[in-house]
């Protein structure tokens, strides 16, 4: 099964549907970070240049029905400013109003839909509403990698009633990387697991021993496994219901020789809060929580990115909002970007903790979908992704 690329369809003449990921943070109504729009620029400019009309929906927070704080205006502003030339916003993402606006777009030119999650029926998956989503458009693009793991009617639905259908630029790119970790990775192989809960990543976890040769685990996740090791980790997070899933996980990592590192010093504090006095050590005492992965801890992960030639790195190591407990996912983040090693990053957190810094364009890749990503390392697939497939 292969996904069709954009550069398969032919788009002169066409209305395309375009599926994008504009869930961007808003504050004040105001975007503060526009790169998940930026990251579909290519796929917009290369429709309109092949003389395609692009119809651009997404999805902006978790409304149930209309809320105009959580409409995409500021979007469409942005846009227009991006594409310089006016992109206006559909009043809605479906009915007679919209379809009217889409009849009379001259073709070369974008319009954008506004939130899909104003409509219930979007996350149902609904037929009906699939299929209104569907009316006036010839052609299907999605390029919103960050919702490829829903099976919503923008992601899925749809599909049933726009035959051609292709992945746009952006999609293509997240998809190639995840190939780097799955088909015939590179060895030695490295995964590095960090972030606030055990939880989430457990079928992350269980995938990833099949496939890599160590994992390093750092973040609030750890102290979990060191207190599944009987090792005193003071008021750390702790998941006292993960303790018996973190031995077996301990277990099958020896039976398999994936070496299973985690921290062996800490930084730790009283609470992560600004202007928290920050200690180092190698035991965390009863009234202090570990907060950031210690110098030896950094040192050992460092040894084990120097010959690695595939790496994936999902959560970050410590409570890297605070700049006191930073330093391991950013030093960890510079030797990872020196390795020379493929190395794929995660989105969500992750992204967000390596952001901004001139050392993060040396990754292969950094994802813009977290959950996404998180789903296809657990082994799962991608129900926006398979319904691409021809
Ligand atoms: P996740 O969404 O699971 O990737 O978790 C990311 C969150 O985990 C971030 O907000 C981090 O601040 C938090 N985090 C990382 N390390 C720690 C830690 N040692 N203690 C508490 N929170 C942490």
């Amino acid at each position: 099964m292969t996904v069709p690329s954009l550069r398969d369809l032919y788009l002169k003449g066409k209305k395309a549907l375009v599926r994008c990921d504009f869930n961007v943070p808003l504050e004040g109504g105001k975007i503060t970070d526009t790169s998940r729009i930026d990251a579909s620029l290519d796929t917009i400019c290369y429709i309109l240049s092949q003389g395609g009309s692009a119809i651009l929906c997404s999805h902006l927070g978790r409304p149930k029905e209309r809320t105009p704080e959580l409409s995409l205006k500021p979007v469409a502003e942005y846009l227009s400013q991006a594409l310089g030339e006016k992109v206006a916003l559909a009043p809605d993402c479906i009915g007679d109003i919209t379809l009217r606006l889409i009849h009379d777009l001259p073709m070369g030119h974008a319009l954008l839909l506004e939130n899909l999650r104003f409509h219930r029926e979007e996350e149902a998956n609904d037929g009906d509403f699939a299929h209104e989503l569907a009316r006036g458009k010839e052609v299907y693009i999605n390029d919103a990698f960050g919702t490829a793991h829903r099976a919503h009617a923008s992601t899925v639905g749809v599909v049933r009633f726009l035959s051609e259908r292709a992945a746009g630029f952006l999609m293509m790119r997240e998809l190639e990387a995840l190939r780097l970790l799955t088909v015939n990775p590179e060895h030695p192989y490295v995964a590095i697991l960090g972030g606030a809960k055990v939880s989430d990543k457990i079928g992350v976890l269980k995938n990833l021993l099949t496939k890599v040769d160590a994992i390093l685990v750092g973040g609030a996740m750890a102290y979990t496994f060191l207190k599944a090791q009987g090792i005193a980790v003071g008021k750390s997070r702790v998941e006292e219901d993960k303790l018996e899933v973190a031995r077996e996980i301990l277990a099958a990592a020896a039976a398999r020789n994936v070496r299973f590192i985690l921290p062996c010093d800490h930084v730790f504090a009283n609470a992560p809060e600004a202007g928290a006095v920050a200690e180092t050590g190698t035991q965390i005492p009863d009234d202090k929580m570990g907060l950031d992965i210690g110098p030896r801890t950094i040192q050992q992960f460092i040894a084990e990115l120097a010959g690695a030639r595939t790496v994936v790195w999902n959560g970050p190591l410590g409570f890297f909002e605070l700049p006191a407990f930073a330093a391991g996912t950013l030093a960890v983040g510079v030797a990872l970007a020196d390795s020379g090693a493929k190395s794929v990053i995660g989105g969500g957190d992750t992204a967000a903790a390596v952001a901004g810094h001139d050392w993060a364009k040396r990754f292969t890749h950094i994802s813009t979908g977290g959950g996404a990503t998180l789903e296809f390392l657990e082994g799962l697939e991608l129900p926006g992704v398979k319904a691409l497939e021809s």
